[in-house]
């Protein structure tokens, strides 16, 4: 059985002392409602500035939590001003990388090749890249419900040794900041969509390993219905990951 990744992605949100506050209150309120771990995993994606500190924190304090950075270089290192290597988040114990978001290819001009290249920068630092599909408006309209989110899951997965361990986040684009959501049935029929993805660029046994997470106003309101699906295993939340107490509750509602 795969275990559940409620995976909270803060955007440009949260400077560092503010990320340990943040950190802090999430971490007391899931040991208040008896939350150990075991039956999720709660993960958290704050800027590339604030790593440092999040990182010292749930050291020091051995919180059950995990976290990773919102984008990597495709490179190692090198001539590349602004740009933050695979290397350096693995050397702040960062456990996953978010790769593709709908921002990144929407506002940076991120195309399928450069979100692959940036999966196997990943894999090369032993990161396990959170790959965000996801169709807009226009494309579900020209396309149908699954075609984008394949395309693009197929076209990460590119070179992908058999054996990795990768995350696939389904992430209508419409439905990011909008309080549009999709419906479970949607996440399921793209999830089990995704999955087959998975199968065909990697192994049968990859697909059935592979988490693949529904994105896109997710809320403590509506998650039940998502996480009842066969072929969702958790939820990459934006907005109501910003607030410890309904992060928490979203979190907790597998336990
Ligand atoms: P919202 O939960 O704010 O809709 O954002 C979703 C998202 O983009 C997470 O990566």
């Amino acid at each position: 059985a795969r275990r559940p990744l409620i995976a909270g992605n803060w955007k440009m949100n949260m400077d560092h002392l503010q990320s340990i506050a943040l950190v802090q209150k999430l971490a007391w309120t899931l040991k208040d409602a008896k939350f150990d771990g075991t039956s999720v995993e709660v993960a958290v994606f704050p800027p590339f500035t604030d790593l440092r500190s999040v990182q010292t924190l749930i050291d020091a304090e051995r919180f059950t939590l995990a976290f990773g950075a919102q984008d990597l270089s495709p490179h190692d290192s090198g001539a590349y001003t602004g740009d933050i290597s695979g290397a350096f988040l693995k050397a702040l114990s960062c456990t996953y990388v978010i790769v593709g978001h709908s921002e990144r290819r929407q506002l940076h001009g991120e195309t399928d090749e450069v979100v692959n290249a940036k999966v196997l920068a990943a894999v090369k630092h032993g990161l396990v890249p959170v790959i965000c599909v996801g169709e807009t408006e226009a494309e579900l309209e020209e396309h149908g419900t699954s075609a984008v989110p394949v395309a693009q899951t197929k076209a990460a997965l590119a070179g992908v040794p058999v054996g990795t361990p990768v995350v696939v986040a389904y992430e209508p684009v419409w439905a990011i900041g909008t309080g549009k959501v999709a419906t479970p049935e949607t996440a399921q029929e793209v999830g089990a969509a995704i999955r087959a993805a998975v199968a065909e660029a990697l192994s049968a046994d990859d697909a059935a390993a592979t988490r693949i997470l529904y994105g896109g106003s997710v809320k403590s309101g509506n998650i039940a219905g998502f996480l009842r699906q066969p072929d969702v295993d958790g939820a990459l939340v934006g907005g109501a990951s910003l607030d410890p107490t309904e992060f928490a509750a979203i979190a907790r509602f597998p336990d």
